[in-house]
């Protein structure tokens, strides 16, 4: 193998039978060679280096050397040596997602992303069930900072999932939730931020996460529209959790292009979403439901971050009880929002906070 490229990071090669070896399980890019002879085989695993030569080699020519070389980097399983090893804040420095992470870009840098994730900022606004598990999950995944949004006490059915325990019931949240994330990664920044401010902190995080109970307030993200700030919508119903839209200011249908949509169809939705708004009643989570919808919401916070375009951008997810499978419902831009002007006049001038972003990057 040439010294700069290797095989890519964690990809199992497994003999099927004599001849044939695979590379890779995943059927997205798994591939086999077949038609090996037994030194062409010897010399496949001593140069991905996935099992010592038992047999010798040396009778190879040069010739087939050269194609069996151009099959595997034509199968994508040549990649450079990672441009960096910058130090991750996720646990064990984050090599239980690099593989998988590598495994997904065409260069296999693992890395690159590990490092964006770290130099990444999420605020999550609301930390019942939902929000905890985000958070945790977040941090696990390697996040650098995560700022969290909610005064209120831990109530005894936050505990459990997403971590707080009996002990912090009464607790703030985001003082109780810091601890936790500082247990899991002594390394995450975190800062505990007012509620009223979806964006708070000390300066612009990268994307905000806003969950909510019963219906989604446009109002409350307004501001992100404007700042052109990303953001998600997590919106605890009667009987599933709306993961969605993932809103990138000027790109993608809005909260408000949502509800409009939904006022055409049921005239009385507005008077119907705010009677949902303005209720006050103890905000429960259920578990199966609310473990779902926040990892399928870290799954989304995590793809915008790693520079992919989110699924749930023009679209939501329900995630209804008791088996919580996903529904994707697509949505659109609604004409008479004008939240698409956003796209020719960003707020500053200055080209949309996160735009460079966009670009979908993929193996394939
Ligand atoms: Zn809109």
């Amino acid at each position: 193998m040439p010294s700069r490229q290797r095989l890519r990071p964690a990809t199992h090669v497994l003999r099927r039978a004599p001849g044939e070896l695979q590379f890779g399980t995943d059927p997205r890019w798994a591939v086999r060679f077949v038609g090996l002879d037994a030194a062409e085989e010897t010399w496949m695993h001593a140069m991905t280096g996935t099992r010592p030569a038992r047999t010798d080699a040396s009778g190879l020519s040069a010739a087939r050397r050269t194609t069996l070389l151009r099959l595997l980097r034509d199968a994508r399983l040549l990649v450079p040596p990672p441009s960096s090893t910058a130090v991750s804040p996720a646990p064990g420095g984050g090599e239980a997602e690099a593989g998988v992470l590598g495994a997904l870009l065409p260069d296999g840098d693992a890395h690159r992303v590990l490092a964006g994730r770290a130099r990444a900022t999420v605020a999550v606004v609301g930390l019942g069930r939902v929000g905890a598990t985000l958070a945790t999950t977040l941090t696990t995944a390697g996040v650098g900072t995560v700022t969290l949004h909610d005064t209120s006490p831990v109530l005894v059915t936050d505990v459990g999932l997403g971590g707080y325990r009996m002990r912090d019931v009464g607790a703030r949240r985001d003082v109780a939730l810091t601890r936790l994330l500082g247990e899991i990664s002594p390394d995450v920044r975190t800062r505990c931020a007012p509620s009223s401010g979806a964006a708070g902190g000390s300066g612009p995080p990268d994307l905000v996460v806003v969950i909510e109970h019963r219906a989604a307030d446009p109002g409350r993200v307004r501001e992100l529209v404007g700042d052109g700030v990303a953001h998600l919508s997590v919106v605890v119903r009667e009987a599933d959790v709306l993961v969605g839209p993932f809103v990138r200011p000027g790109l993608d249908p809005c909260l408000r292009c949502v509800d409009l949509h939904r006022a055409e169809i049921d005239p009385c939705w507005p008077q119907v979403a705010q009677q949902l708004r303005d209720v006050s009643a103890p905000e429960h989570e259920e578990s199966v439901v609310a473990a779902v919808a926040a990892s399928v919401a870290a799954g989304q916070v995590l793809a915008f971050v790693d520079g992919s375009v989110p699924r749930t951008a023009a679209a939501c997810l329900e995630i209804p009880a008791p088996d919580a499978m996903p529904r994707l419902r697509e949505t659109s831009r609604h004409p008479l929002c004008g939240c698409g002007e956003l796209t020719s006049a960003p707020p500053d001038g200055a080209p949309l906070a996160r735009s460079a972003r966009t670009s979908g990057r993929g193996r394939g």
